[in-house]
């Protein structure tokens, strides 16, 4: 089956020789097309890699959408060439991303069409399943509907063509049904937002991508009422952060009212909660910065939890499961609109975030060494040094073995105004076998890789044991849509960064390294986080080398190096 994708593959290759624009002498881009070209000997993976990261960079600055997809395509082709002559998933998972982000630049145009087909079957090949390319293939068609509406299209008679190779593996019935349905779901949807109906305020119409509703519709609800646990509050100026912790799973609406001067009312955020009782929980917990206060009381057949606000905020309400808690962030709308990445220049606060503490270690490597110890002290290592050799302002979200909930982390960060956010942890692997570097940046994973799901698993302290379930499909959602637009790019900017100089601090001194690359998951710690941020997972402390490594003050001192490099680089806008 093998040979047979690499042939598809093959030949979509083959029919792609646009000519291409000539960038400056020596720049990475020339460099990668030079050696696209030329059907040279490849240089070594760390240094496609390099290369590959050096023309992604390139293409999150470049600004006109035809040359960035290019760009997008061109580092993909580099992974592409260095995973077929060396097998290395971390390379097709890449080529994938890049692909998707090809096509992303160019929506709804003829090469985004070609992108999203060559990932459909890069994406097959990876996985050994031919009905997964033709579900791909398929959906791709669908999207480009309007491509082939719009007159001839040389993509979409290649996919009806892919289509026809592949029908052996067609899907029918209501999985084919399905299929269709999510591909046209793709569309960029409406924020579900829930306007309260029959309320005599109009509110002012908010930014359009400010508001965020996402209620459960994944997990199983029982019918029997959940109790409001316990009331969380992370104040701070111009926004803050409530979690309603409860008792189980249960559904809830939000919506919000306009500042009232007639009856002196202050503008509000409300949410109303299914189910709950609220029995035993304080009813009005004063809270400060730019929400003054929250209030609790039961309604209908729940509960309505309101945020009396000292100026109107944009909402994001949304949950996180085991244990069920819902979030409500209220922010002025600048933030929420995802408009508040720092250019690079301005770059004065950065919060890092040791993961785990207390009775929560994380990861433990074969002699004992806890993960939380290695975050705690290579985030230590790294605030010190952002401080004295680039002066900027640090905040640990814990700088001492204590728990921190993983929605009080970014809350910690919001407040404080970092521009950038950066999540310090240790890798496992169930076997003790795989070492190395990697960087996330919460996305859903556009890959479907069972890896990087079983790692946001761990990190997310979930206790399930189904990581593809319909749970997972939500909560990827929600993360999408928390990342999109500025904040989304500048954190793939940063993770780049960060694993480029990752490999050069450690790379120095340790001929090994193996740097799986950056990849996207739905880490509830990134969340909730109003800035560009990146987890970090230093190496893979369930491997013994990886792990007496670890234990070491100089290696320590090299992925702070690297923390430090990455965010200089990120600052003088590379
Ligand atoms: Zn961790």
């Amino acid at each position: 089956m093998r040979a047979f994708f690499l042939s598809v593959v093959a030949s979509v290759f083959a029919c792609e020789s646009a000519p291409l624009p000539q960038a400056p002498a020596s720049s990475p881009v020339e460099r990668a097309r030079t050696l696209l070209q030329a059907q040279s000997e490849l240089p070594p993976r760390a240094e496609l890699a390099a290369l590959a990261q050096g023309v992604a960079i390139e293409a999150l600055k470049e600004g006109n959408p035809e040359e960035q997809a290019r760009l997008y395509r061109t580092a993909a082709e580099l992974r592409l060439r260095s995973y077929r002559a060396l097998h290395v998933e971390a390379d097709a998972h890449e080529a994938l991303t890049l692909l998707a982000d090809a096509a992303r630049a160019q929506k709804g145009k003829e090469s985004a069409c070609e992108n999203e087909r060559l990932r459909a079957k890069v994406l097959g090949e990876l996985h050994h399943d031919a009905q997964l390319t033709w579900r791909e293939i398929h959906q791709a068609k669908v999207r480009a509907e309007p491509l082939a509406q719009a007159g001839e299209s040389a993509c979409v008679r290649g996919l009806t063509s892919d289509l026809e190779l592949l029908s052996a593996f067609r899907l029918s019935g209501e999985a084919l049904a399905e299929a269709t349905r999510l591909a046209r779901r793709n569309e960029p949807s409406a924020p579900a937002t829930v306007v309260p109906t029959g309320s005599v305020v109009q509110l002012p119409a908010p930014a359009p991508s400010a508001d965020l509703v996402v209620s459960p519709s994944a997990l199983k609800l029982s019918d029997e009422p959940v109790k409001v646990t316990k009331i969380d509050t992370y104040p701070a100026e111009g926004g803050g952060r409530v979690v309603v912790h409860l008792s189980g799973p249960t559904t809830f609406q939000a919506g919000a009212l306009a500042k009232d001067a007639s009856n002196s009312k202050d503008a509000r955020i409300y949410v109303d909660i299914d189910r709950a009782k609220v029995k035993g929980v304080k009813r009005e917990i004063e809270v400060g910065g730019a929400i003054k206060r929250v209030r609790v009381g039961p309604r209908d057949k729940g509960a309505r939890i309101v945020l009396d606000l000292a100026e109107s905020l944009s909402r994001k309400v949304y949950y996180l499961p085991e244990p069920f808690r819902i979030v409500i962030d209220a922010t002025n709308s600048a933030a929420a609109a995802g408009s508040a990445a720092a250019s690079p220049g301005t770059l004065k606060r950065v919060a890092i975030d040791p993961g785990h503490g207390g009775h929560d270690s994380g990861a433990v490597g074969p002699t004992g060494l806890t993960e939380k110890e290695v975050a705690l002290d290579v985030a230590r290592r790294a605030a010190s040094l952002l401080s004295s050799e680039l002066n900027l302002e640090t905040i640990l979200t814990r700088d001492d073995d204590v728990f921190v909930p993983l929605e009080e982390r970014t809350a910690r960060a919001n407040a404080f105004h970092a521009d950038l956010f950066v999540s310090i942890h240790c890798n496992a692997s169930e076997n003790g076998d795989a070492r190395g570097i990697e960087v996330f940046v919460l996305d859903h994973d556009r890959d479907m890789n069972r890896a990087n799901s079983r790692i946001a698993a761990l990190e997310n302290g979930v206790r399930s044991k189904s990581l593809d379930g319909a749970l997972d499909a939500e909560m990827a959602s929600i993360a999408s849509r928390l990342r999109s637009g500025e904040i989304g790019a500048s954190s793939r900017r940063l993770g780049l960064l960060l694993e480029k100089s990752a490999l050069a601090s450690l790379g120095s001194r340790y001929a090994d390294i193996n740097d799986h690359g950056l990849k996207s998951a739905g880490f509830y710690v990134l969340m909730g986080a109003e800035m560009p941020a990146v987890l970090f997972e230093t190496s893979f402390i369930s491997n013994p080398e990886d792990e007496a490594r670890l234990a070491k003050a100089d290696y320590r001192q090299n992925l702070a190096d690297a923390v430090v490099n990455a965010i200089r680089a990120y600052r003088e806008g590379k």
